[in-house]
């Protein structure tokens, strides 16, 4: 039995209508570049604000239905308890 090869990355979906018309969130200030603004325009990035809720805000954005999904991880994360 062959093998698949292998996939480095999944493919990534909407888990609600499962488009691949995503955008990426990202947060922080805007550097206001004109490739910022043509991601934006293209959909491939939405600005989030300022503030990141580590394990509350969403790292994804459907272009086709608006849903938010995914987990924004923490780059610093503790575990605790
Ligand atoms: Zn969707």
């Amino acid at each position: 039995m062959e093998m698949s090869p292998k996939v480095k990355r999944k493919p990534l979906c909407c888990p609600k209508c499962g488009s691949r018309n995503l955008a990426r969130y990202l947060f922080g200030l805007p550097d206001g570049s004109e490739k910022l603004e043509r991601d934006v325009a293209f959909g491939k990035i939405v600005l989030g604000g300022c503030v990141i809720e580590p394990d509350v805000s969403p790292k994804y954005c459907c272009n086709d239905c608006g849903e938010s999904f995914g987990i924004y991880m923490s780059s610093r994360s503790k575990r605790t308890g």
